[in-house]
């Protein structure tokens, strides 16, 4: 019950990359690099082990940006003459690629990180990639010139990767999709068969993660302009029930997202965001059990997982490691304080 995770990414170490940045350059190249990256991998997964988080994640220390770290092995995208545009409905500029031909994967994209976790995790390991709306949302397109077609060509890719991962011993494969939160209607009109097509055929758990994005000024702003009440979930969730997906992972401590809004994933498994990737200040045990027992009045603790908001990546390290403390210790506790009261219930 309450087995923890992560959404995804966390904080490159200062010998790897650069710091407190989304798009940070890296401090070395070839060889050098790849064994960076390696270790830097294997450092996180024995933090989060440390931290008695269940299904760990490679942090994404393999690649620069979540989006782009997928497009970086994709033919047809042209990465030397990157455009400027706005993202997620224009919230904040990127400097992103260009399709401008068919697009095929060049070959396998996160085979190594793969392995290196299967091959020295306790537990189980969850691998992620960006869903196919998300990355539309974060590409220029001189090709395909229809975003519907754009989206479908890319879950292609996404599937041929998803069961590559899936044989290399993957548990869990997660699509982030922030986008989700920004264009609601065209979620329900194409997004999800989308996403449904990059996780077409895969035996192991499938996941979505949608939410109100990293602790970024450009964010951070843009939520002080959703009002009282954040009701973006509730325009997707129910199209979302009745996908073949197995886990939504959400946005939750800190927000102001209804909690009642959980009612509608009843049949899905909760990825519940309890540690806030917007602040620097680190959740007590305490905090993080209270918001696992208010979510616990909407759907069965049994489909609780206890997660982060969102990635880590622009965060200090030394922060972020004391968020994971925080989110296994405060599952821990939630775990003890439900048990004597389902005692109690069976007399
Ligand atoms: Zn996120």
């Amino acid at each position: 019950m309450l087995e923890t995770t992560i959404a995804g990414s966390l904080p490159k170490p200062a010998w790897l990359a650069e710091t407190d940045k989304l798009w940070p350059a890296w401090r070395a190249s070839g060889a050098e690099l790849a064994q960076a990256k390696r270790d830097a991998t294997l450092l996180w997964l024995k933090e989060q082990e440390d931290a008695g988080i269940d299904i760990a994640s490679d942090g994404e220390q393999s690649r620069q940006h979540f989006v782009h770290g997928f497009l970086e092995q994709v033919e047809g995208i042209d990465f030397e003459h990157k455009v400027k545009m706005g993202i997620r409905d224009n919230r904040y500029d990127a400097m992103v690629p260009q399709v401008v031909g068919p697009l095929r994967l060049k070959g396998r994209v996160h085979q190594a990180e793969a392995l290196v976790m299967r091959g020295h995790a306790k537990g189980r390991i969850k691998m992620t990639m960006p869903g196919p709306m998300t990355i539309v949302d974060t590409i220029a397109d001189r090709h395909y010139g229809d975003k519907v077609k754009l989206a479908m060509a890319f879950a292609e890719l996404l599937n041929q990767e998803a069961r590559a991962l899936e044989k290399d011993g993957v548990d869990v494969i997660q699509f982030d999709e922030p986008a989700f939160n920004v264009y609601m209607k065209d979620v329900t009109r194409w997004g999800i068969d989308a996403l449904q097509a990059a996780a077409k055929g895969l035996k192991c758990t499938t996941c979505v993660h949608i939410c109100y994005g990293y602790g970024i000024k450009a964010n951070i702003d843009w939520k002080k302009t959703l009002g009282e009440s954040w009701r973006q979930y509730e325009e997707i969730f129910p199209a979302l029930a009745r996908s073949k997906i197995d886990q939504v992972s959400l946005e939750c401590i800190h927000s102001k997202v209804p909690i009642d809004l959980l009612r509608f994933l009843k049949n899905k498994q909760i990825l519940l965001g309890v540690i806030d990737v917007a602040s620097d200040k680190v959740e007590t045990p305490a905090e993080v059990a209270a918001v696992i027992r208010s979510a616990s009045k909407y759907v069965s603790p049994k489909n609780i997982l206890p997660c982060t908001n969102c990635g880590m990546a622009p965060m200090r390290r030394d922060i972020a490691a004391a968020k994971l403390r925080a989110l296994g210790a405060g599952a821990e506790l939630a775990r003890k304080k439900l048990k004597p009261a389902r005692g109690k219930s069976r007399g």
